[in-house]
């Protein structure tokens, strides 16, 4: 697939990866956030928008589209990550905003982009979920979010398959995003720890994030849709062993 990539979150992150990775597999990446910001190389589409927001997202999507021509991949990368608290103490305020970014911000950017897609008879869309949608985490407003993201994404797949529409998701695992690092930095999470836990003993790196991203949008991947894709460096499949003692020490 060639041409335009609307990639939202391009700003920092898995966002910002995802369009260098979508330049060098050869398609036009438009980056666009809720915050301005100046681009390292891909073309930013300057009015900041909020992706949750429904009348501004088809204002600025109808814009982006006069102005540079039909979107043929979507990216939702733009969210936040969860707080953690048990549910007595995670305010509903929390709560709401995780799932109106996460969730209904992701269903209204397809919404808008997909179905003129599917319009037009063409498109890919890859939603950004994570790992937390394939398993259970201390983060009641994030993960139920994240999971719906997944089911959202084979919702729209059925959807828009037979008008030529493929949609897909990928799930990061802990990825070094500057999201994360405030995490790492507040002592909530620790790096060896997250690393020991996952088969390939490290964290993901964002550019891998992002080329995966590339090859689901990519004719590489003409017949795939609906899936829900952990690049995790193996998080899910070795988390479990922890029950058993641990994973293997390399010896
Ligand atoms: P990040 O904070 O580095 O980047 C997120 C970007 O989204 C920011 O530039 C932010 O301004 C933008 N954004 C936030 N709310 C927005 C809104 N309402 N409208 C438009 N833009 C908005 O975070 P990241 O780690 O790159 O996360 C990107 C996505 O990946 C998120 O959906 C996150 O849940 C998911 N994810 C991240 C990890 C991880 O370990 N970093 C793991 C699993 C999933």
């Amino acid at each position: 697939m060639s041409g335009l990539v609307l990639v939202t979150g391009g700003r920092s992150g898995i966002g910002a990866a995802t369009g260098r990775a979508v330049a060098a597999a050869g398609m036009r990446p438009l980056l666009c956030d809720i915050a301005a910001f100046e681009p390292e190389a891909a073309d930013v589409w300057r009015i900041p928008f909020d992706v949750s927001d429904e009348v501004v997202v088809a204002h600025e999507v109808g814009a982006i589209e006069a102005a540079l021509g039909p979107i043929t991949g979507l990216v939702n990368a733009a969210g936040i990550l969860g707080r953690m608290a048990p549910p007595h103490k995670l305010r509903m305020s929390d709560w709401d905003r995780e799932i109106a970014i996460d969730l209904r911000g992701t269903y209204v950017m397809c919404r808008e982009v997909g179905s003129r897609m599917a319009e037009r008879g063409a498109g890919a869309i890859v939603n950004i979920a994570s790992i937390v949608s394939l398993a259970s985490a201390p983060v009641h407003g994030y993960g139920p979010a994240k999971a719906a993201v997944a089911n959202l994404t084979m919702t729209l797949a059925a959807e828009w398959g037979g008008r030529g529409v493929r949609v897909n998701a990928v799930s990061p695992g802990f990825t070094r995003t500057p999201a994360l690092q405030r995490g790492l930095d507040a002592g909530v999470m620790e790096e060896e720890r997250l690393a020991g836990l996952s088969a390939l003993r490290r964290l993901v790196e964002p550019e891998e994030i992002g080329r995966s991203v590339a090859w689901l949008l990519s004719d590489a991947a003409s017949a795939i849709t609906g899936i829900n894709l952990a690049v995790d460096a193996g998080f899910l499949c070795g988390v479990t062993w922890q029950a058993y003692g641990g994973l293997r020490g390399n010896g």
